[in-house]
């Protein structure tokens, strides 16, 4: 499988290129020239793994079939359960749980197999050399990329996260990591700013000796690995008789980058009967506005939220679905004004197009506290504030067919905000909430998270954006 640049003015590569180089040479995003179809009876028979393995081998196939393999088996023990990413009902809907990996939220699915396909590819390309991870988070991605990437041979990783608007126990998820790979730096500023800065440093990458590359969702090493759980999904619901094979679904998705609901769309066109894909966005609602007129619009406020993975105003993965469904060299025009002023708007064909998939919606603060609350005294589900953003999207949408929600944190990253919907006292210390919100609510909370909080901070440094270059090339002396 080859794989081409959303701006079509970058050369063709293979997987392996395309995994190694992350951004496309001219600044667009890599894309498979053709979309794999998936034989769904064929892996209705198979374990999470084996279907993982499958899928990926259709995306990956320059990639040796043995060591991929092997790299999902190994990526899959970091989980919890032996589902992996188990379906289960929350009233009417269905919740695939996405967070049962080592730093528990969605991003552990792929960024445990990241540092497996990386290796892989340097093997397919004969390159032994040390890569450098550079990865901006809005707040999940650092933790689940440090979890993948910490004491790996081969590998350094630079993690950016905004110094302000991610929880505490995010943060500790990141500072407390020792190990002699890793660095860990704040950002001022919030996560715009922070990817802006790590998208300048790529295009700076000819000053670096170690060859750069990211754990962002701009890779297609993390996109595809979350095409899976969207198929997989879908045949355990067929196997539990809950849906008959080819029965359509709706999928509501909790979205930032717009790396999630794209893998959908790829499960969709690999043939997962999926109807509508639900996009749904916080108070920052670049997207709901995007999709209601084609107009799109960073030139706003930035709102810090109780749901800051999702605190974005540049998705970068939407370039994806514009040159999928269509967009074609009008996609370097449109990607020109966005880095130029701020916005574009599309053709309405590719407009048309765009809703008859996806539904736009956003939900306020208050309804993310009122969807968290209705959750655990109706249908007894304790859910995180992102879940709560595609839930209420998804109760908005009467529909004939099945809703598939995407869960994608475990409550007990934002324990300040879950005690507060369910109107508990809340502390200036997480420790504090996290313990009382496993006291109220019974459930429990995910060891590694603990241990998390009470761990010796060692990573203390704040950088302006414009320093990050500087801070890097440092490194670089002998
Ligand atoms: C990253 C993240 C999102 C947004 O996903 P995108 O792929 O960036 O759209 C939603 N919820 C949680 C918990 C996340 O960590």
């Amino acid at each position: 499988m080859n794989y081409r640049s959303t701006r079509l003015t970058a050369p063709i590569v293979t997987s392996a290129q395309a995994i190694l180089n992350g951004l496309a040479p001219d600044g667009g995003l890599y894309l498979p020239l053709q979309i794999p179809h998936f034989d769904l009876t064929y892996l209705q028979a198979l374990s999470y793994p084996q279907r993982a393995t499958h899928i990926l081998q259709a995306y990956f196939d320059d990639l040796d079939p043995v060591a991929l393999k092997e790299g999902v088996e190994t990526a899959v023990k970091r989980f919890d359960t032996s589902a992996i990413v188990p379906v289960t009902p929350c009233g009417s809907q269905w919740l695939l749980e996405l967070d049962h990996g080592p730093t528990a939220a969605f991003k552990d699915v792929a960024l445990t197999l990241l540092p497996h396909l990386l290796r892989i590819a340097k093997a397919a390309v004969h390159d032994d050399s040390v890569t450098h991870i550079l990865t901006a988070t809005s707040g999940d991605t650092g933790s689940a990329a440090l979890a993948g990437f910490a004491g790996e041979e081969g590998f350094l990783i630079d993690v950016f996260y905004p110094s302000e608007g991610i929880s505490t126990i995010q943060r500790c998820q990141m500072t407390t990591v020792n190990a002699p790979n890793v660095s860990v730096s704040a950002i001022h500023g919030n996560f715009d700013d922070a990817q802006n800065a790590v998208k300048k440093v790529f295009e700076q990458a000819h000053r670096f000796r170690t060859p750069l590359s990211s754990a962002n969702s701009i890779n297609i090493g993390r996109l595809f690995p979350q095409v899976v759980y969207y198929v997989s999904t879908y045949l355990d619901l067929v196997n539990a008789k809950v849906l008959s094979m080819g029965q359509s679904v709706d999928v509501a998705v909790p979205t930032g980058n717009f790396g999630n609901i794209l893998a959908a769309t790829l499960a969709k066109l690999g043939g997962v009967p999926i109807e509508k894909l639900i996009c749904a966005s916080n108070t920052n609602h670049v997207l709901t506005d995007f999709i209601a007129t084609g107009h799109y619009d960073r030139n706003r406020p930035f709102h810090v939220t109780s749901s800051p993975s999702m605190d974005i105003l540049v998705s970068s993965n939407l370039e994806r679905l514009l040159s999928l469904l269509g967009g074609g060299e009008r996609v370097n025009t449109w990607m020109k004004e966005l880095n130029e002023k701020g916005s574009y708007t599309i053709d309405s064909d590719l407009l048309h197009t765009i809703q008859a998939t996806f539904d736009g919606e956003w939900i306020t603060e208050d309804e993310v506290l009122m969807t968290i609350a209705k959750a655990y005294h109706t249908d007894h589900r304790l859910i995180d504030p992102h879940t709560a953003v595609a839930l209420a999207a998804a109760q908005r949408h009467p529909s004939s067919r099945p809703m598939l929600v995407a869960s994608t944190a475990s409550p007990f990253k934002f324990p300040a905000t879950v005690l507060h919907a369910l109107n508990q006292p809340v502390d200036s210390d997480d420790a504090v909430n996290l313990h009382r919100l496993e006291t109220i609510s019974g459930v429990e909370c995910p060891s590694a998270l603990k241990a998390s909080l009470k761990a010796p901070i060692v990573h203390t440094q704040t950088l302006s954006p414009s320093e990050i270059i500087e801070h890097l090339l440092r490194k670089e002396k002998p």
